[in-house]
């Protein structure tokens, strides 16, 4: 996944700091509720050093205190996967699956550890449980390991003790016992899985950012936050590269029926709520700009579509887009890297050409993607912009163009000012997204 430099944050979209340690924040409405049950997610830069750590942990005793049942899943803070995973590459250029996960796991665990100290230090009860013992099961697919079933018995036992508890996200384990991983940015979709295990229908995940915007606000100083969008809004932001929420937590969170609320670690205002409504149908509206810095493109020749389609499934890795010529076989497949790919394709007797230097840009439009207005605007604005398009995927509901990775933010700019979103304050909540051609009046 690409870093995005911090010193890109727009002043004003992205609070830089937490609220300050002793202070404890007054919970919001929603939160309100003696005896309630919350599962909150905290990601990598919200416990990124003892002061943000300690920062949540008063955030966590707060709510407590509140009478509220506090269940916290914490990420690996800022970097600590990257920094093991690229420590394991130092001992082996292919590290084993299972003891990579048992090594990655190890980020969680220091975080909620961590935590709990520091709430035992602030005066409160807290206990640290990891993935197994949180009872989240998953079938052995190292790595990127599906969820089987949840079962919280010693959260809710823990929870019933007046304790605050802190689930290591991202884990899980196998039905013979070994750990897994639920593949990067794997710590939503543990939340989703618990707050659906606990019977509740919404999820609270803070992040670094006050909520969904319409495009990354590090790429894009315009972006507009937006107050909700449904499911499938965000499950197609985050697929075409909206890092903000996992695909994966949002496809569990729309099958469970899960509301996410996605909002700020350092201040206590509403973000922005992924529901469960449906978007306005028939209607083209765009919510949204999302971007891949990097999407590579594959050239296969001399073998079919279903070969190829083949040997990536059986390494359990999808196709994005395909399109057959001539004997060549042109594809994407998103969210696996050159190397996996190759090897995949390796026992096939087939050049393989790998376009590394590309990424992509999308507009997210439900039934809008497919339309010509949608379409035309979004080659139109690349064009103008000078930025050769390389392939264009078209569907219901986006469109997808794959850049140069050198030319991925121009692109995303690009598009967002072509759909005008930047006039998008509050968006979906206050009466829809304008269509490409019906710009809003008000800003
Ligand atoms: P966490 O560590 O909390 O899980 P992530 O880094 O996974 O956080 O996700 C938050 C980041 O997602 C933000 O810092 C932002 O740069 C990026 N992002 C990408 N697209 C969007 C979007 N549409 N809205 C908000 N943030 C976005
Ligand atoms: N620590 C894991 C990652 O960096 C999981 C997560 O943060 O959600 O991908
Ligand atoms: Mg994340």
């Amino acid at each position: 996944m690409t870093a995005v430099p911090d010193t890109r944050i727009p002043s004003g979209s992205v609070q830089p700091a937490p609220f300050p340690v002793g202070h404890l924040p007054v919970a919001t409405g929603s939160e309100a509720g003696r005896g309630r049950r919350v599962v909150w997610k905290f990601g990598g830069t919200s416990i990124g050093d003892a002061d943000r750590l300690r920062a949540v942990a008063t955030r966590l005793i707060a709510a407590r205190r509140q009478g509220l049942q506090v269940v916290a899943v914490l990420s690996a803070k800022g970097g600590a996967t990257d920094d093991l995973v690229s420590l394991a590459h130092k001992v082996s250029p292919k590290p084993h699956p299972r003891e990579l996960d048992a090594l990655l796991a190890v980020g969680e665990s220091t975080s909620c550890a961590l935590a709990a100290i520091a709430i035992h230090e602030l005066g409160e009860r807290a206990v640290s449980l990891t993935g197994p013992q949180a009872g989240i099961y998953t079938d052995d697919s190292h790595g990127n390991a599906r969820l089987q079933r949840v079962s919280p018995e010693r959260v809710v036992e823990a929870l019933e003790q007046d304790m605050i508890v802190l689930v290591t996200g991202f884990q899980g384990v196998s039905a013979n016992g070994d750990i897994t991983t639920l593949g990067r940015g794997g710590s939503d979709a543990s939340a989703v899985a618990l707050a659906s295990a606990l019977g509740l229908r919404e999820c609270d995940i803070f992040t670094d950012v006050p909520g969904v915007f319409t495009a990354d606000p590090r790429v894009v100083p315009g972006a507009q936050k937006l107050d909700s969008l449904s499911h499938y809004e965000m499950l197609q932001l985050a697929d075409a590269g909206a890092r903000v929420l996992q695909t994966r937590a949002v496809e569990l969170a729309a099958a469970h029926d899960i509301d996410i609320h996605v909002r700020s670690s350092f201040t206590c205002d509403a973000g922005t709520r992924v529901h469960r409504g449906k978007p306005m149908l028939e209607e083209a509206r765009v919510c949204g700009v999302a971007h891949l810095h990097h999407d590579p493109l594959y050239t296969v020749t001399g073998v079919s579509s279903a070969a190829v389609s083949a040997a990536l499934a059986r390494r359990d890795m999808a196709i994005g887009s395909i399109i057959c010529c001539e004997g060549e076989v042109q594809f994407t497949a998103p969210g696996t890297t050159p190397v996996r790919l190759v090897a995949a394709l390796g026992a096939m007797d087939a050049g393989v050409a790998v376009r590394d230097e590309l990424g992509s840009v999308s507009v997210v439009s439900m039934t809008g993607g497919n339309q010509p207005g949608t379409i035309t605007t979004a080659l139109s604005a690349l064009e103008r912009s000078g930025i050769t398009v390389h392939l264009v995927a078209c569907t219901p509901n986006r469109v997808s163009c794959h850049v140069p990775a050198t030319d991925v933010d121009r692109a995303a700019q690009a598009l967002h000012d072509a759909f005008g979103l930047h006039e998008l304050a509050g968006a979906i909540a206050t009466g829809g997204v304008p269509t490409a051609q019906e710009k809003p009046s008000h800003a």
